[in-house]
């Protein structure tokens, strides 16, 4: 039996990506979410059309991920974590995005989805790692002490399969859905919630 931490990406350890991308490219129709769009598959389909009408490869994209950071004190959070667990990422995002800012994380393991590209460049077709909730994830890890943290809607079934599982300055909307479960406003919450020392 080990420890095994599922940590949300966006939200949690690096900012969300699209609102970027969409400021950045003057899209505002990239800024619509899961709020706007409820099914995540549907709203992918958007996003990819949306890029292709406009002329963004997935290099355009990498670029502007590439200026983005990690949140203050999310690398320390992810090294202080990896002392007592194994840690998973587990975002709903995709890898070619995300690899910018895995790489300022110190690479940990990660899941998530990814993209096709045609031989022009343009995103065609999403691969998915998983067609069901997040708490897929913690399937592997049965019998193993789990933690999860999550910052939204898509992170819940994740949070209450764990162990312990903390919501991450989660939105007053994703707050009333979850009343159930604890709120960690830092990374400070998390640790001292699983009874780590800083
Ligand atoms: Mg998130």
């Amino acid at each position: 039996m080990y420890n095994v931490a599922c940590i949300d990406l966006e939200g949690v350890l690096v900012p969300e990506m699209w609102p970027h991308i969409a400021a950045a490219t003057g899209l505002s129709e990239l800024n619509l979410t899961t709020r706007e769009v409820s099914d995540y598959a549907r709203l992918v389909e958007v996003r990819i059309r949306l890029l292709r009408e406009h002329g963004i490869r997935l290099t355009d994209l990498q670029t502007l991920v590439e200026t983005l950071e990690p949140m203050a004190g999310a690398c320390a959070f992810v090294e202080r974590l990896q002392q007592s667990y194994r840690l998973v990422l587990v975002s709903d995002a995709f890898l070619e995005m995300v690899l910018p800012l895995w790489h300022k994380l110190g690479e940990p393991e990660l899941q998530c989805h990814h993209f096709e590209c045609d031989a022009a460049g343009y995103i065609v077709q999403p691969h998915y790692v998983r067609r069901g909730g997040k708490q897929e994830a913690l399937l592997p890890f049965q019998g193993c002490r789990t933690l999860a943290v999550g910052d939204a809607f898509n992170d819940l079934s994740m949070l209450r399969a764990a162990s312990q599982g903390f919501l991450f300055r989660p939105s007053a909307e994703t707050r009333a859905a979850a009343t159930d479960l604890p709120v960690a406003y830092d990374y400070l919450d998390v640790l001292q919630g699983v009874g780590l020392t800083v």
